[in-house]
């Protein structure tokens, strides 16, 4: 998968990106990330990215005209009908929430634009004009769009066929069947009195596969009663099927 990514500080990237299996997948050729300063796109000799918001308020909004010019020559090459394998993401908390199951589907998809926010913001025809799609990753504000951005590139990686090896598959993972993750241990077999439960040491699979099933649901009622209630949803669809 392609993901251009437009942002006024590019240089907050190549740490993420250049590291571990991100870097691994761009290597293989399984994901290729281009990075893009916007001021590339702006046209006065300060490279001016932001103005004062119309109506008064604090903060500077981001302006629309080189987003636009950005976004435009990014998905020249793919308008017509495969318009469906190119979408334009902007990020901001007012965005529709990430799940797994949502940058599962995004990997999907064969070139993504993000637009990363600054500031206040952008101006809202960049929303309404360019973009498929807004993404929050959380009831929360950052600084920016750009850690968004690259939580978003990492969490769709995961999804891309051939990214993980087997030994890091995405199916048993917190999320995943709608449960949070079962408790992890390796060696040693104690450390400072804490003992690894025995069950783990036991050798029968299928004790341990119950185990841990127990363990999910309990972590996932105690922490996260709301997945819990799409987990149990989704096991008895599974009995029904
Ligand atoms: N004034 C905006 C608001 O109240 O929604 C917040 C702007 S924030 C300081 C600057 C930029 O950071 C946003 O335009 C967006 O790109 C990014 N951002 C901050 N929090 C985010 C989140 N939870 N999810 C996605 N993007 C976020």
């Amino acid at each position: 998968m392609r993901c251009d990514v437009l942002t006024a500080f590019p240089e907050m990237f190549p740490g993420v990106l250049g590291a571990s299996i991100l870097k691994r997948a761009q290597a293989s050729g399984r994901l290729r990330i281009a990075v893009h300063d916007l001021r590339d796109y702006t046209h006065d000799k300060r490279r001016t990215l932001d103005d004062r918001p119309y109506g008064g308020g604090p903060g500077m909004v981001m302006r629309v005209e080189p987003i636009a010019e950005a976004v435009e020559a990014l998905r020249a090459g793919c308008r017509s009908a495969r318009h469906r394998s190119c979408q334009t993401i902007l990020l901001t908390p007012a965005g529709e929430r990430l799940t797994s199951s949502l940058a599962k589907e995004l990997a999907g998809v064969g070139h993504l634009v993000l637009i990363c926010g600054h500031y206040e913001g952008v101006d809202e025809r960049v929303r309404e004009l360019l973009v498929d799609r807004s993404l929050s990753i959380g009831d929360y504000v950052l600084t920016g769009g750009e850690l968004p951005a690259m939580v978003l590139i990492d969490c769709m990686a995961r999804f891309v066929p051939g990214v993980l090896g087997h030994r890091e598959a995405t199916v048993e993972e917190s999320f995943s069947a709608g449960w949070l993750e079962y408790p992890q241990y390796t060696r040693p077999t104690t450390f400072r009195e804490k003992r690894v439960p025995d069950v783990l040491l036991s050798g029968d699979h299928e004790r341990i596969a119950r185990w841990r099933k127990l363990q999910a649901a309990a972590r996932t009622l105690a922490t996260r009663p709301d997945l819990a209630t799409n987990g149990r949803r989704r096991e008895g669809g599974q009995r029904r099927g």
